[in-house]
């Protein structure tokens, strides 16, 4: 059955499918998502312990290896923050994981609070910033107010990402800023070969937002985006993904295909290798 798009209500077809799972598109919203959304229970258990540390889905090693990684990605959203002329003030991160965002925050100057279900996630946070974070959005107090709300590679996991937003920004101060980071679609991967693209990972990922449907999305809840950064990208992508062949010909092949990527982003634009975003919204002024 054809599911209509969330957004517009129009007919959104099938895209392609992924472990079991349909994507479907919405053209006219630039707006890919997983139909039907999984159970909560089966979404519960893709996050039981196990998703920071094991085989199956999310991190193998998120306290670890993620740690340095985090670190520099920290330290180019501070940056953006502090171009936006946001030094200080109340910081909330949601889905904070272990910390680590917030511990550079805290750091740079913010007053830090998050949000995080995981128990594995907490059990390794610095116990300092654990008395800070709650288990979810809902359990803030109902005075609480940010004047920077934070949720890094978060809203694409949810089964409602406009309920989030909406959430959100009412904990906003009026001058404040919402940042996000999500998987971008638009890239030469999820153009011509989206079963290699590897964000598309339902039940993990169950919304897909091109630069402009998740500017649209920020705007149905009054949020106007006044920065956009490549938060990753790859150059090579259609030839031995994990880089891991040893012989001659396909490394030859993939290093081919990773120049081939690089001009091209150089002479069309870097979206056409660019897998993730950084927004950065305000609440748009009447
Ligand atoms: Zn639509």
């Amino acid at each position: 059955m054809t599911p209509p798009c969330p957004r517009c209500r129009r007919l959104a077809p099938l895209r392609l499918r992924v472990r079991g799972h349909a994507i479907h598109r919405c053209d006219a919203c630039d707006l890919e998502f997983v139909s039907p959304t999984p159970s909560p229970a089966e979404l519960t258990a893709v996050y039981t312990t196990g998703y920071f540390q094991g085989d199956g889905a999310g991190y193998r090693d998120y306290f670890r290896r993620e740690r340095e990684q985090v670190a520099r990605k920290s330290h180019d959203r501070l940056a953006a923050l502090r171009a936006l002329g946001v030094t200080s003030g109340r910081l909330f991160d949601l889905g904070c994981a272990a910390g680590y965002f917030l511990g550079h925050a805290r750091d740079a100057g913010f007053t830090v609070a998050g949000a995080e279900p995981s128990a594995e996630a907490l059990a390794a946070m610095d116990p300092t910033l654990r008395a800070a974070v709650v288990p979810s959005l809902d359990a803030l107090a109902a005075e609480a107010r940010f004047e920077v709300i934070t949720a890094w590679d978060v809203l694409e996991h949810l089964p409602d990402p406009d309920a989030a937003v909406r959430a959100l920004r009412a904990r906003l101060t009026p001058d404040g800023v919402l940042a996000v980071v999500v998987p971008v679609l638009g890239s030469t991967t999820t153009r011509l070969f989206p079963s290699r693209w590897d964000q598309y990972k339902p039940p993990e990922h169950l919304w897909f937002w091109s630069p402009r449907s998740l500017r649209a999305l920020l705007a149905d809840h009054g949020l106007s985006v006044v920065r956009e950064d490549i938060a990753w990208r790859r150059p090579a992508r259609f030839i031995d993904l994990d880089g891991t062949s040893r012989s001659p010909a396909v490394r030859l092949a993939r290093s081919l295909d990773a120049l081939a990527h690089r001009a091209l982003a150089a002479v069309v634009g870097p979206h056409v290798v660019t897998d993730s975003v950084a927004f950065y919204a305000r609440v748009a002024r009447p």
